[in-house]
């Protein structure tokens, strides 16, 4: 079972006579594939769906190999949100939430708390963090607040999910000035305010199910809009045994070896794929060394 063209993809687009580009990006397979063990309520998977759709678009703005994480920590019904993406449009994300008090309103959902957006680069340094906080009425106004805090150029985000898709828009004013925009300065400034005046009109219908050529032909409100090939999406976890096995260390030789008495291995459940790693007591051993042994009895 595939899905339609043009799903799970992202996909450029630039004007040709005007400083202005934008991504575009529509899941299916690789949204459903995300949740395949989980069963969020509504608001809560909308939400997820629109925080992976912001990661692959802002994944997408990336120059170098590595991978953005957006993590969402707030007082709403939604804990912790979690979705990364990696330079080659790589996906995984994770929500946990309060049953209770899950409601249809951003607001509730989110509360008050704090989008951080970490980039890490696999040859750089240190990873770059942005923190914003949720003052918005939606999650991609939120994501619209970091770029107007951590970047000159004026963006504007639209973000949708349901059950069967998740996808956004990314319209940027970029800082150079093409030939026609310098000589008419007022023509590029009327441009940008048609492509960000028409995102902000899209509904989620449109977002989600839109064809690409139509969304950023009717985008773009010029003709001169180039819409480049798209790059595929698609959901992998990255755990591995050694990276589940250093959470193990960080727990403690103790509670790990009580578990193991109790139930006679350790097994640990990645949150992301439920892809269960299992640990015995050789394992374990490995990890912690021998378990101390009793002290000897002294020989009289
Ligand atoms: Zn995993």
């Amino acid at each position: 079972m595939s899905a339609p063209p043009g799903t799970d993809q992202v996909r450029r687009f630039l004007l040709e006579e005007f400083p202005v580009r934008g991504q575009l990006v529509q899941l299916e397979s690789s949204w459903a594939a995300l949740r395949e063990h989980a069963r969020y309520p509504e608001p809560v998977r909308d939400l997820l769906g629109q925080a992976v759709a912001a990661a692959v678009l802002l994944a997408s703005t990336l120059k170098f190999e590595g991978g953005l994480t957006l993590q969402m920590q707030g007082s709403g019904a939604v804990r912790l949100l979690v979705a990364q993406c990696t330079h080659d449009f790589r996906i995984r994300a994770v929500a946990h939430y309060d049953e209770a008090r899950v409601a249809a309103d951003f607001a509730m959902l989110a509360g008050a708390g704090r989008i951080t957006v970490t980039v890490e680069s696999l040859e750089r340094g240190a990873p770059y963090q942005g923190i914003v906080p949720l003052e918005g009425a939606s999650f991609a106004e939120c994501i619209d607040g970091y770029f107007a805090t951590s970047e000159q150029l004026p963006t504007h985000v639209r973000l949708a999910a349901d059950a069967t898709r998740a996808g956004g828009l990314l319209v940027q004013k970029l800082p150079g000035s093409s030939a026609q925009a310098a000589a008419d300065p007022e023509a590029a400034a009327k441009v940008w305010a048609r492509v960000h005046g028409h995102a902000a009109t899209l509904d989620a219908r449109d977002l989600l199910y839109a064809p690409a050529e139509t969304l950023v032909r009717s985008s773009a409100t010029v003709d001169d809009v180039r819409l480049f090939a798209g790059s595929p999406v698609k959901f992998e976890c990255r755990c591995t045994r050694d990276r589940v096995l250093s959470v193990l260390r960080a727990l403690g030789e103790d509670e790990v070896r009580d578990v193991l008495v109790e139930q006679g291995a350790v097994t640990v459940t990645c949150e992301f794929c439920h892809r269960p790693y299992v640990f015995d007591a050789i394992d374990v051993t490995q990890a912690f060394g021998p378990p101390s042994a009793p002290a000897p009895k002294r020989l009289n």
